[in-house]
């Protein structure tokens, strides 16, 4: 008899995403004139940069000749892709991240998940709470935890509150944790981490021997000089943390795929048996059995990113996503919404207007603004209140959500 991995039972049926759809569809079905727009899914909107256009193009006409022809790749990535990675990303910034501590994949979903595999199954983990959905959903099909409670709450994870109230700075937990996952700047919040904090974290993580999982997917997005970009910039991260990076939102790469994980190689976790074992070792493991690297044609692409033309063609990219956040910002604030978030981030965290639900206001903007939102909620019960715009669409869009948002609370 087969038998079936029963913590996927225990998942919420995927409930926010195909509930924004379903009730989208009902109010255009009802409604077939209204031209609906959409700041809800987290996608990038805007084509590919010009010189990572280019570079594919390229990668594909070596890939139509024998001479030129590439079969599998190192399973850790290209050196022609995780060497400009370290050097821009990292050193030129003084961080120390080496090539060898890169790993390239088809994206930071996949390995925020996959890196699991290595971990044991008792850790004690924390999540912020409204969190991004990969992190706990990930560790509910692993079997690490019970069932979830009334308000979406997994029995076995620490939840840590991120609100208004505390700034969107997570505390420490009260009771000791194994594995910690934090995202900045911030989806779905669109707040950032001070140094302060992620020493604090850091910190909290050597005294209590935990692990860090540190999601940078928005770091392109910083644009204060103050604000940490990476989490080795922290003394003693290199000892406690693992980095997820991606091309997805600052070179546009939702559908060509690339994204990279750092594990520095001091990071060592001790085994049942006492001895020292290298999380390095364990991923080059995981990665080179299970993951046969990312395609030749699209890592020349995300190389590109890198090129002088390429930085200044991504650089452009964010300038616009960013004046969009700006706009979205200052437009919401001029009609008295108090608005968290979208200054050095794509989204936009709303407080809601007349203490509406989450979903009550996402029903008022879908109906009198023929505006899609993320209900706050969605993303943990501390979001409830709360709702998410997000900057990924053209200016045009944007300016008109922004008219119509103010006339739908009016
Ligand atoms: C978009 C996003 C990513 C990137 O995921 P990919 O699989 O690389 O596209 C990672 N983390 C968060 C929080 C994101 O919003």
């Amino acid at each position: 008899m087969v038998r079936i991995n029963e913590n996927y039972l225990k998942l919420k049926a995927g409930y926010l995403f195909p509930e924004i759809a379903r009730r989208v569809t009902a109010f255009s079905e009802a409604n077939p004139s209204a031209k609906v727009i959409k700041l809800g899914i987290g996608d990038v909107t805007e084509p590919l940069p010009p010189a990572i256009v280019a570079a594919m193009h390229e990668a594909v006409d070596q890939m139509a000749n024998t001479s030129t022809f590439h079969g599998y790749g190192p399973e850790q990535g290209y050196g022609f892709l995780r060497e400009p990675i370290a050097e821009h990303d990292y050193q030129s910034r003084g961080i120390n991240v080496s090539a060898d501590e890169i790993f390239v994949s088809d994206g930071s979903k996949c390995d925020t998940g996959n890196i699991l595999d290595i971990l044991g199954t008792d850790n004690r983990i924390a999540v912020t709470d409204p969190v991004y959905p990969v992190y706990v959903d990930t560790n509910v099909m692993a079997g690490h935890t019970g069932d979830a409670d009334e308000h979406g709450r997994y029995a076995g994870l620490i939840y840590l509150p991120v609100t208004a109230e505390n700034g969107f700075v997570p505390e420490l937990p009260a009771e000791p944790v194994d594995i910690i996952y934090l995202c900045y700047p911030n989806n779905p919040t669109g707040t950032v981490a001070t140094r302060e904090t992620l020493q604090k974290w850091v910190d909290y993580a050597r005294a209590n021997n935990s692990l860090i999982m540190f999601d940078a997917a928005y770091e392109a997005f910083i644009s204060d000089d103050a604000i940490p970009r990476s989490i080795y910039e922290i003394d003693g991260a290199r000892e406690v943390a693992i980095e997820f990076r991606s091309f997805s939102k600052n070179a546009g790469f939702t559908g060509v795929r690339c994204a990279f994980t750092v594990v520095p190689k001091e990071l060592q976790v001790t085994a049942s048996c006492g001895t020292q074992v290298s999380l390095h070792q364990l991923w080059n493991r995981r990665q080179s059995t299970k993951f046969n690297g990312a395609s030749f044609i699209i890592q020349k692409g995300a190389a590109a990113a890198y090129s002088p033309e390429g930085r200044r063609q991504t650089k452009q990219l964010i300038d616009f996503y960013m004046t969009n956040a700006r706009s979205l910002k200052e437009g919401l604030e001029a009609v008295g919404i108090t608005v968290y978030g979208g200054e050095n981030a794509p989204y936009v965290w709303l407080r809601t207007p007349n203490n509406l639900s989450s979903w009550d206001f996402f029903d008022v903007l879908l109906s009198k603004g023929h505006l899609v939102g993320t209900p706050g909620s969605g993303f943990g019960a501390s979001g409830e209140g709360y709702f998410r715009l997000s900057a990924f669409n053209s200016r045009e869009n944007v300016e008109t959500a922004i008219e119509r948002f103010k006339a739908a609370i009016d």
